[in-house]
């Protein structure tokens, strides 16, 4: 198996029949998809995605894929595909509109319309171009034929590229569920179609390969959703993702089957319901869905709600619920269906979440005492059939940790896939695929890019471990007023603690540090408070360090006497 060495450098010039592969995000991570393939001197681009912070990242909104390997060839940028609606394939899109505003954006009619009503939010007026399952489109050296597949949402599709250099599928996301809603299945005829020409390299899911067997049917939860209508005693208060049309299809089915009307809760998802609605992918029984003013004013066990908050986001409607922080105030009777799973490091937010509902007196049903959620991701047994349906001459496993990169890998491989033209790549990883053989010959750029508030990339990982000192260890402000030519203190320093244990005169022994400090520079020369500074930080921290065993954030101000 090609694993990528950790010295990889620049890469080579691709040679003239090759072509490029770079995953600029969702290798190594689960979230901010995004493909970038090179041939003949221009880039196609498969989705733009985000990936959600975790608890070591405070005060970031969303991380973005790093754009700088692809910055100053923006005009060489022929499409931008999305496979679906996903955050983690279009949350990234505004950021790279914003550098180039009138790059192709190509895909299915749902998929469009959340990525327009999304950018609507950023002012940005985009160029759409819609697809559909069956269409085959040139933009500039790639071919493109779009394939249904199955997902959480709605309309997604994979994507063949087909090359001078040879031929690309990528599935997206997607799973096998044979009785979908909608009844559109994966187009794995296409696959096989595909196959039979010839599949150079093979871009599969790797979110559930570690998961044997295959992912139930998203019917299969009829009977567990079904039994919770049946019982509850007063309102019903569904979570889910905003965007998880299907589930949303069956709560509304069933809660029109026993004669409760349905009220949605949250921006997101009242803005997504009313796309999908609009557009035919949600079937809405006349009358079903009222204002939450109307809700409020039928008797309890005629209502169900439905909002966002599944994952335990603090700002998400149900998490505001459970905080007495919502107009809405759960209590003795209420039924609460959190019909989702848990995404990794979200797990102790939601378990918070649970506690909170059930302190109220709520009823809370969920993934770990019912059958209320499926997975939207082919399992390990799906991914064997495709393997052995498309007989890949090179696979490269894309979405997901390095853990599920290599379960997919190891799948690609007992289905006969030779080892070497298997690629584990991380992100910013170069592949490239000449002559029939997929290898690595470099690395690229790409790091985190944070967005926090109204900034993209102000943010570093320097800040981000200044905000965890500041968190754990607290901060001390020492005020200096010095004169510089003699690198005296002028008078004693000031020491302003916060969050941090001990007493400002605990630091009174911290003074002669100072002092010694301040004759040393004057000694060197060093006058300027800048240069001041940053030496007494770094002595006061190594002497804090030593007298608590603590490390808190140091700021010296030096002020010239
Ligand atoms: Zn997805």
């Amino acid at each position: 198996m090609s694993h990528p060495h950790p010295e990889l450098q620049k890469p080579p010039r691709l040679p003239k029949n090759g072509l490029r592969v770079v995953g600029l995000g969702g290798l190594g991570e689960i979230g901010r998809n995004m493909t970038v393939f090179e041939h003949h001197g221009k880039l196609l681009i498969v989705d733009c995605g985000v990936l959600f912070p975790e608890e070591h990242q405070p005060g970031i909104d969303v991380i973005l894929p790093d754009f700088s390997w692809i910055r100053d060839r923006l005009d060489s940028v022929v499409g931008l595909v999305l496979t679906h609606g996903h955050e983690d394939h279009i949350g990234g899109v505004p950021y790279l509109l914003r550098e180039r505003a009138d790059i192709p954006v190509i895909g299915s009619r749902l998929t469009l319309a959340l990525i327009r009503e999304k950018l609507k939010e950023h002012r940005i007026v985009p160029k759409l171009h819609e697809v559909a399952e069956g269409d085959r489109k040139p933009y500039g050296p790639f071919d493109l034929e779009f394939l249904a597949v199955n997902h959480s949402i709605p309309d997604g599709l994979a994507v063949g590229i087909r090359t001078s250099a040879g031929t690309v599928l990528h599935t997206g996301d997607f799973k096998m569920d044979q009785f979908p809603l909608d009844r559109r299945i994966t187009d794995l005829r296409g696959f096989a179609r595909l196959g039979e020409e010839g599949v150079d390299l093979f871009l599969t899911d790797s979110t559930n390969a570690e998961v044997p067997g295959f992912t139930m049917s998203e019917r299969d939860l009829a009977p567990a959703i079904e039994q919770v209508f049946r019982t509850a005693p007063r309102r019903i208060i569904v979570s889910s993702f905003a965007s998880h049309v299907h589930r949303i299809q069956q709560v509304l089915d069933t809660s029109h089957a026993h004669g409760r009307k349905v009220a949605f809760v949250g921006r997101s998802m009242v803005r997504n319901m009313g796309v999908a609605q609009e557009l035919g992918y949600l079937k809405v029984p006349k009358g079903l869905i009222v204002p939450l003013d109307q809700l409020e004013k039928l008797p309890a066990h005629k209502a169900t709600l439905v909002c966002t908050g599944s994952q335990g986001e603090p700002m998400a409607a149900l998490a505001r619920m459970a905080n007495r922080d919502h107009k809405i105030r759960v209590g003795e009777g209420d039924t609460i269906l959190m019909a989702s799973s848990a995404v990794p490091g979200n797990e102790n937010a939601i378990s918070g979440l649970i506690n909170n509902l059930s302190r109220w007196g709520a009823q809370v049903v969920h993934k770990g005492n019912a059958k209320v959620h499926v997975s939207g991701h082919a399992s390990a047994g799906e991914l064997v059939y495709c393997y052995n349906i498309v007989k890949p001459r090179n696979v490269m496993p894309v979405h997901g940790e390095w853990r599920h990169l290599k379960a997919n890998a190891d799948l690609a491989v007992a289905t006969g896939v030779p080892e070497d033209h298997v690629v584990i790549a991380e992100d910013g990883v170069v592949v490239d695929l000449v002559d029939g053989h997929a290898k690595i010959v470099g690395k690229v750029r790409a790091g985190n890019v944070y967005v926090d508030a109204q900034t993209v990339g102000g943010a570093t990982e320097a800040t981000l471990k200044d905000r965890r000192t500041l968190a754990e260890e607290g901060v001390v402000t020492v005020l200096a007023i010095v004169d510089a030519d003699t690198g005296t203190l002028a008078d004693p320093p000031d020491f302003l603690v916060r969050g941090f244990v001990h007493e400002p005169n605990a630091f009174d022994p911290a003074v002669q540090v100072i002092e010694k400090t301040l004759a040393r520079a004057a000694a060197e020369g060093i006058g300027d408070p800048q240069q001041l500074e940053q030496m007494l930080s770094r002595e006061i921290g190594r002497w804090a360090h030593r007298a608590f065993r603590r490390s808190p954030l140091i700021i010296p101000l030096v002020i010239d006497a």
